[in-house]
């Protein structure tokens, strides 16, 4: 007979199974998602950033 688990949810950083309640087995595991999620942040403002300055930079090649 299957054994029945009892209502749980997966750490979203390494998957193991934790209380609903929670999102992540550990605080390190919450550590790591959100330096995580912090950096891909930084990266697409960074691109943003970029190609921001590159229209820009066009833009004003354009005029002169
Ligand atoms: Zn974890």
């Amino acid at each position: 007979m299957p054994e029945r688990l009892p209502q749980h949810k997966h750490c979203i950083a390494c998957g193991r199974a934790v209380s609903p309640k929670d999102e992540y087995c550990s605080e390190s595991c919450e550590r790591e998602r959100t330096d995580i999620l912090a950096k891909k942040k930084k990266q697409l403002l960074m691109l943003y950033a970029v190609s921001v300055g590159v229209v820009v930079v066009a833009f004003i090649l354009a005029m002169v």
